[in-house]
């Protein structure tokens, strides 16, 4: 059984290195020696996961609660423990200083195994109800109790999902390449790779790596097939009912830079302003619906489920689809924000499907009776999608709004027909690619009217004052910088809120979602792990030297949550620069 501490090399050695090629070849010297057993594990661990990607179970374990167990396995005061926790800014830091500073005392000698770790870890968001909150102390508390100098940071930083080793998804992928198909050597002097064979091989293997974790979003499926081999690998399909990444697109600002980068001619579809939908049926007739994060939100929309069943026949399928809000007096389709509400819904589900009716339009099907179609051209899929939905009907369940042409006069009726009818544009697509799980593709581009809201991650807060102390009221919020790979800040934004809670956004709401993530607390100040996204909508993006991002914006407004998206998906450093310049 393999001691912990041994993966805690493999940790440190992760992050004492920026360089790329050193972190795979230490990952895949790693990985090469290792028993089939551990494969699953370990791939998981050195992600910093307990989970794959697909599964929504989340540890669920606050700073909060840590501090909790850290107390059990110190005997520390809590005051002393923030207090190391300030100094280190790092909690995983702080917990190994004060445990380590403990076993002075107490040494308990017994070796920490990867599975005694993985297995209290997994047991953490098993438990719920009454008493759970003492359970799970307990548990993290044992792991304390047994662990040494970095192993308690690593263990915290588990916990709390926050690893930090930089070990990407691409890292992840070629170090499985090298550790089982001998396709490169490390040149450490040079900081280079080494072929074995040729860079067609090379890339081949990296390929069918990458197409098996499309397909199973998941290294500990992957991995096993790899030690088995390339056949073994080609042969991972996606498997109905485990959601795939959906495929995004990027962003052009002209009907020309659409054309130019989709090809003529193209197919137009409306860009929906609504939530996406990766919608399964498994051999068993069972309908499953994920969100663009794979979350399943099958029990919020039991409308959905109905539609798809009575208008798509066939055994098993999965398609693409977007969900748009309507109003049901009026018909008129209503922005994102109006259904936002139904995604997390636990009660009233019924009267909220009457109150905020969708209408599904289907653009996209993956797989269709034992058939995955990822590779069949577009316009193949859409003529499949087209013959297997009976009955389409306007309000109830749809193919997306479509045209194909090579005119750009006929692209820019189109797009003003759909901003007219309350679309947030268009979406232009090239004829014959393939879908692409988890890419922003070129062959897939969005047009959107200009000023349209942007999304940005809350990295930071402030507790209000007076009525509202006991709540978060204003938020410090980010857009990405995908060079560096960070979230820069942008500015602060309360305003709005107050209006929103209609839509079931609130103060009280936004703290309860930021309290489990704060990172930092300093007087009134909070810093929280990038996780919540909102939109966002301003009067005019200004240079400034207050923020990171070197911008600012003026009278912000909040105007929804986006539970939907991810962190990553916020706009970028680079977008905000381009809106500025064009302003
Ligand atoms: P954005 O969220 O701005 O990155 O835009 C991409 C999103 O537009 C996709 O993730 C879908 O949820 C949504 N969308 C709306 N209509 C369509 C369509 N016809 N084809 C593809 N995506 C669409």
């Amino acid at each position: 059984m393999m001691k912990y501490s041994d993966l805690v090399k493999i940790y440190e050695q992760l992050e004492s290195t920026t360089k790329r090629l050193e972190k795979i070849n230490c990952l895949s010297d790693f990985l090469r020696n290792l028993d089939k057993k551990e494969l699953e594990k370990i791939i998981l661990l050195v992600q910093g996961k307990i989970f794959p990607d697909w599964n929504e179970t989340k540890i669920g374990v606050s700073s909060q609660l840590v501090i909790k167990a850290l107390k059990v396995a110190t005997g520390k005061r809590e005051k002393d423990i923030i207090n190391e926790w300030k100094n280190t800014g790092d909690l995983g830091e702080a917990a190994a200083s004060l445990v380590n500073k403990k076993s002075q005392f107490t040494l308990i000698s017994k070796d920490l195994t990867v599975d005694k770790v993985f297995t209290n870890l997994r047991k953490l968001p098993t438990l719920e109800g009454m008493g759970s909150v003492d359970s799970k102390i307990k548990l993290i508390a044992e792991l304390l109790s047994y662990s040494k100098l970095n192993e308690t940071k690593y263990i915290i930083r588990t916990i709390l999902e926050e690893l930090r080793v930089g070990l990407g998804e691409g890292t992840v992928r070629d170090s499985i390449g090298w550790a089982f198909f001998n396709i490169a050597e490390y040149n450490k002097k040079e900081n280079k790779v080494e072929m074995k064979k040729d860079r067609e091989y090379y890339n081949h293997v990296l390929d069918t790596i990458q197409e098996a974790y499309d397909m199973s979003n998941d290294f500990s499926v992957v991995i096993k097939k790899a030690k088995e081999g390339l056949d073994s690998l080609k042969k991972v399909d996606l498997s109905v009912g485990t959601p795939i990444k959906v495929m995004l697109a990027q962003k052009v600002d002209s009907i020309k830079e659409g054309f130019s980068r989709v090809e003529k001619p193209a197919a137009l579809e409306y860009k929906y302003d609504g939530f996406r939908m990766q919608i399964h049926k498994n051999k068993e007739g069972a309908i499953m619906i994920f969100t663009r994060r794979l979350e399943n939100v099958t029990n919020q929309f039991p409308e959905v489920v109905g539609y798809v069943k009575e208008h798509i026949k066939e055994k098993n399928f999965v398609i693409d689809s977007e969900a748009v809000g309507y109003d049901p007096s009026t018909k008129k389709y209503l922005p994102f924000q109006n259904i936002s509400k139904r995604i997390k819904r636990k009660y009233n589900i019924e009267k909220m499907s009457k109150k905020y009716p969708v209408e599904l339009n289907i653009f996209d099907v993956l797989y269709l009776n034992g058939k995955n179609l990822i590779k069949r051209p577009f316009k193949e899929r859409r003529k499949i999608l087209d013959k297997i939905l009976k009955n389409p009907e306007k309000y109830i369940i749809k193919a997306a709004e479509q045209i194909i042409t090579d005119s750009e006069k006929k692209s820019k009726e189109f797009y003003e027909n759909a901003v007219d009818r309350g679309m947030e544009g268009i979406m232009m697509k090239n004829l014959t690619s393939h879908y692409k799980p988890g890419k922003r593709v070129g062959h897939m581009v969005k047009l959107k009217s200009s000023k349209d809201p942007l999304d940005f991650v809350i990295t930071g807060a402030e507790w209000g004052t007076g009525k509202r102390g006991k709540w978060l009221s204003s938020f410090l919020v980010s857009v990405l910088d995908k060079e560096k790979n960070e979230y820069l800040e942008i500015g602060k934004v309360g305003t709005g809120i107050k209006e929103l809670e209609e839509q079931g956004l609130t103060f009280r709401k936004l703290t309860s979602l930021l309290n489990p993530l704060i990172i930092e607390e300093k007087g009134k100040t909070v810093k929280v792990k990038p996780e919540i996204v909102i939109s966002v909508v301003y009067e005019e993006i200004q240079k400034s030297p207050s923020y990171s991002s070197g911008f600012a914006l003026r009278f912000p407004r909040v105007i929804s949550l986006r539970e939907d998206k991810d962190p990553s998906e916020v706009h970028t450093l680079g977008e905000i620069n381009k809106l500025y310049e064009e302003q």
